[in-house]
Order: structure tokens, then sequence, then C-alpha cells
């Protein structure tokens, strides 16, 4: 073991490792088969890269996505690894190159995509001296997956042709159906089932409810604007408003694109490219964005929209924070997603078990306890404590008695025959003189104008408690009317006391500076010391980034230059004890990053 704890450091950096990757790294050595659950971000990669090193022979590596190859491969060789890649985007020249490099024997990591694996069985794989099998993005085998892929279904003959070498399975997807599948499909033999907590710590979960289109849009400005300079992913439901929402953002001066399955593919991969750049900060996407991100250093993601099912809202934030770091979730909740959600759920062919998903969603959106450990309850983990990072934990909900505006919320709905939706009723209670509410008459209604006091957003979140706390309910079939429940009518008739939770004002939510603690690296110029040191060690990574034609990240992430500006490093030495900065990265980008922060620290040169 000290043997791979010195390797850790020598070629990635790291000093120690994380949960689970030293038995995960245990195991295969003795030659066993493996599945491994880690959530994204957990560090999977290191418990296939670190014994494809320490042993003799190739490792193979299946990877359904040619961009994360491409990116895993560059991160290898940038730490003096030999590792390549083989997919059916290169020409027959390269691939021939490749192919005799590791039947040379010179090759310790080879990606491959499922497809070219097939095509290669007979002739390479037969040829080569196999380490161990890594199998990435496992559950793509599974038809119970999210992502299921045709091509992973043929993988089983791996087990068949080289019954001796060992097979990792890795996957970031929990439920138990998928891991059975995994290990009936690629034949695994006893195999160990290492599943690691699904908790990120590092990231802070907050539901803002009951915004309309506009505010949201506000609200995401003035979030972005307190985060200088900080990458994230805006995710929509539709392609339109990923359009119109990059728009609305460009017109407030903040650099953004647009992403979606519908964009031409060029439009696209400029857009991905521009992001894992360093380019443009912020991407608002559909979920079709992501997948193959290796970026490490997204420091939030806002979901404009509720998704529709917490494994996808746990991937998609999950995009946040890879390096550790403090990042931030945000997500808006509002009737209005939850009707159009219902409506694809209903017409989706599996209605019953997606309309399951979105309730489990939902109720998410709405919980007052913790929402970590809905989460992690969700993934089957148990928890014993309240997080300390989620909006239910940071605000909890106060509460008063709220029996008067329950029953003026509920009369306003009682006047109108319970013909009305959400809107309406705010409306009639605010006394709107929109046409619909004027020549419907009820504006003559009793309960026109007595809740004028409250404000749009304010009666917006108490209706929604109303329906949670069950005093009302939506009709679905009727066009979404709100109508008064056998308990409503208790409070409404026979004065029975409602309880509510104060509306939490919206500042709070967004309010910058909560984000910064916990050495982020900010990099607005001109003020701390601090900040000078980030903000030139940034643009040197950059510099070497463009020059090397690799995304920045792939230098150094965040965490590293974090503790660069922490440690200050002024010799070799100093420069290769920060975390993430192996033999390779310290003699090729050591002496200009030293050189850098001597000079920024007024130090005499070396
Ligand atoms: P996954 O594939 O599970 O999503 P990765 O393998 O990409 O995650 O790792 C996520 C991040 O964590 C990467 O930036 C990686 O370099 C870092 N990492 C992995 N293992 C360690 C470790 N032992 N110490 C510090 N950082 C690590
Ligand atoms: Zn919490």
């Amino acid at each position: 073991m000290k043997e791979l704890s010195l390797l850790l450091k020598k070629f990635f950096g790291y000093t120690s490792f994380r949960p689970l990757q030293a038995e995960i790294i245990r195991h295969i050595l003795l030659k066993k088969d493996a599945l491994v659950l880690m959530p994204t971000g957990g560090g999977k990669s290191i418990c296939f890269q670190l014994p494809a090193i320490y042993l003799p022979g190739t490792a193979v590596v299946i990877s359904p996505l040619i961009a994360l190859m491409k990116d895993q491969v560059e991160g290898l060789v940038s730490n003096g690894i030999p590792a390549a890649a083989l997919n059916s985007s290169q020409s027959e020249e390269e691939r021939q190159q490749i192919k005799q490099l590791c039947i040379q024997g010179k090759i310790k990591l080879l990606y491959i995509s499922p497809e070219r694996l097939m095509a290669e069985t007979d002739y390479l794989l037969s040829r080569l001296d196999l380490s161990l099998i890594a199998v990435d993005e496992a559950h793509c085998i599974s038809q119970w997956g999210h992502d299921f892929r045709p091509e992973y279904t043929q993988l089983a003959i791996l087990k068949e042709r080289f019954p001796q070498v060992p097979i990792m399975a890795l996957t970031a997807t929990a439920d138990k159906i998928t891991r059975t599948d995994i290990i009936e499909q690629l034949r695994l033999r006893d195999p160990k089932v290492f599943i690691s907590s699904f908790d990120r710590p590092n990231l802070s979960l907050t539901v803002l409810p009951g915004l309309g289109g506009r505010e949201k849009s506000k609200a995401i400005i003035q979030f972005i604007r307190a985060r200088h300079g900080q990458s994230g992913i805006i995710y929509c439901l539709s392609r339109k408003t990923t359009e119109n929402l990059a728009e609305r953002l460009s017109a407030a001066g903040i650099d953004a694109s647009a992403y979606h399955a519908g964009m031409p593919a060029e439009l696209r991969e400029k857009a991905q490219n521009d992001f894992i750049n360093d380019r443009i900060k912020v991407v608002c996407a559909t979920i079709a964005f992501g997948m193959g991100i290796d970026k490490s250093n997204v420091r939030w993601v806002i979901h404009y929209n509720m998704p529709k099912c917490i494994e996808g809202y746990y991937q998609e934030i999950g995009r946040a924070g890879r390096d550790g770091l403090k990042s931030e979730a945000l997500l808006f909740y509002n009737y209005a997603d939850v009707i159009t959600l219902r409506k694809f759920a209903e017409e989706s062919g599996q209605s019953e078990i997606n309309l399951e998903k979105l309730q489990r969603m939902q109720r998410y959106c709405e919980s007052d306890v913790c929402r970590r450990r809905i989460l992690l309850n969700y993934f089957n983990e148990e928890v014993e404590h309240d997080c300390g990072n989620c909006d239910v934990c940071l605000h909890p909900p106060r509460r008063f008695d709220g029996t008067v505006l329950v029953q003026k919320a509920l009369s306003a709905v009682v006047r109108t025959g319970q013909q009305v939706g959400m809107q309406t009723v705010i409306d009639i209670l605010r006394g709107s003189y929109r046409n619909e509410i004027l020549s419907k008459g009820y504006n003559l209604l009793k309960t026109y104008g007595a809740g004028k006091d409250v404000s749009y957003r304010e009666w917006h979140e108490y209706l929604h408690q109303m329906l949670q706390l069950g005093y009302l309910e939506i009709d679905y079939a009727h066009a979404n009317t709100l109508k008064v429940t056998p308990l409503g009518n208790k409070v409404l008739f026979e004065g029975q006391k409602a309880t509510l939770a104060v509306v939490r004002p919206q500042e709070k939510e967004t309010a910058p500076g909560k984000a910064s603690k916990g050495g982020k690296i900010r990099p607005r110029a001109g003020s701390s010391a601090e900040e000078t040191l980030a903000d030139a060690l940034r643009q040197l990574r950059s510099r070497i980034a463009r020059k090397e034609g690799v995304p920045p990240y792939l230098i150094f992430n965040d965490q590293s230059l974090s503790e660069m500006v922490a440690q200050r490093p002024v010799s070799l030495d100093e420069f290769g004890r920060i975390s993430g900065v192996g033999d390779r990265k310290r003699e090729r980008y050591g002496p200009v990053f030293v050189e850098l922060i001597r000079f920024v620290l007024h130090l005499p040169e070396k």
C-alpha cells in the first residue's frame, strides 16, 4: 500500500486516498471483479488508473463518450502516464499507430468505445498483456438505467474471452435493479460491490419557490453578478427557454451560451468547448448538456425549472464542485412546472413510475426538513444529522397562525365556484384589474382585494403550502383548477386553526458573499494581496492551457490553485507539496509558477 501511496503522489500529486479508493485498488490487485458505485466527482478514475500504472501490461477502459475519453487521456498524459484512446472518430492510420504502441506494451491505459472494442476483440485485445478491464458509466448496459446504450450489451463476451482478467464496473447511478443488471450482463464473478457515500457536503442546496419567469431571470442575474468569474450551468426544461435566457443574460452583460440538442452540431460543440476552456462562464442548457463533461471547477448549477426526477436532479447538481470546493445548487420551484411535467409523465408510456418519481421530486422541493437528508434517503443512505448546508437548515421555517390567510384563499376559491387556477385566485385576492378578472365579474366577489397586503410571490407560496397541508387540491383533469378539500372546509367553516410557515425573504437566498467563504478563488482585481495572487495564477494557467490546447483545469484544478494562494510555495520543493502537483507537473510548470509567486510577493528572483 505504501508503494501505491507513493505512486498516487508521484503521478497525481495527491497525498491521501479518498474513502474506498484504497480498498477498491487492493481488491482489483488481487485480480477480483468489482462493482464501484460512487457519486460524480467521488474519484472513480483513480480506482482503475492507479492499478493500471502499478501492474505490468495494459489496462483497457471502456467509455461511452469520445469527449470524456479525450479529457481523461489528456489528463493522464499531462501527468506523465502513457495513455491513448481508440474510437471511431479517428482515421485508420491513427488507429494503427496506437494499436502498434499497445502491442509493444508502451501504453498503460487504453480507452476504447464499445463499438470499437467489438471490432478489436479478436485482433488487438488478444495480443495485449491485459492488466484489467474497467467499464466506465456501467449503468449504460442496463435498460433500467437512465442512459441505456445497446452497444454496451455486447460486453458480456469480455468475461468469456478473458476470464482471468479482473473487471471493474463503475457508475454513479445507484438503484438496485441497475446494479444487479450490470453484474449479470458483464458476467462478473463473485464481485465485491463498493458503495461510497453519495453525500456531497461541499454542495449547498437551495430551493426558491414561487417566482415567475421575469423574476427568475432577475434573480439569476443578481446571483451571477455576485459570483464574478465563476463557472455555472443553468438547466432549463425547454430549448426555447435556454435561448431566451441566454439572450437575457447577454443583454445584462453576462457572457452566456445556449445549448440544446436541436442546435447545429458545430454551435453545440463551440458552446461546450468555450465553457470547458473558461471562455464563457455560463451555459443555459437542456439536460442534453453535461454528460461527458469533466470540468472540475463548475461552481454552481441552477435549475430554472424543476427536474422530473431526483436521479436526474442529483446527477445534474453533481456537475458542480467536482474539485471538492464549496459550490452551490439552486432550484427554482413553481407549480406551473409541476403541471407541465405531469403532462409529460402521463404521456410517457411509463406514466405510473414517472408520476411517482415526479411526486418524490415535488416533495423534495416542498419539504421543510433538511434537503440533503431527503436526497440521501432516496439513495438508501442512512443519515443521522441535518446537514447545515441547505436552505432549510440555514433558515428553519418560522410558523404563524395563518387561519385568516387560509380562510381568505379558500373563500375566494369557493366563491368562483371552484372553477379557477392558482393565478386567478391570487389576482382576485390582490384585487387585480386584469381583463379576465373584470369580464368574469370576479371584482364583485366579497374576497376581491381581501389579500392586497400580501405580495404575489407570498400568496403563491402560501397557496403551495395550503396544497401541501391538504386544504386545497389541484383538479388535473379539469384545467388544473383548485378545489377545497374536506380538511379545507373545516378551516373555512368550522373554525379549525391553520398554521403556515413564514415566506422567507428572497434576497437572503441569493445574497452575495455567502458563496465566498472557504478558500475560494475570487478574481476581483485590485483588492487584497490574496486576490491579486489568485488572479495572476489563473491567468498563468489560462496562458499555458491555450498554448497546450487543453482546458485550464487539466493544467491545475481550482483546489490546487487555492492551495498555492494559501501556501505560497516559493521553491520547487514546496510547490511539489501542493495537492494535484505530481512529479511531472512539478518539473514542467513548477518553475514558472514559483517565479510568478515570488514576483507577486516581491521576493528576489532565484
Ligand atoms: P468521478 O469519475 O468519480 O466523477 P473523478 O475521478 O473525475 O470523479 O475525480 C473527481 C476529482 O477528484 C478529480 O479532480 C480528481 O483529480 C480528484 N481526486 C480523485 N482522487 C483524489 C484524491 N485521492 N485526492 C484528491 N483529489 C482526488
Ligand atoms: Zn440540511
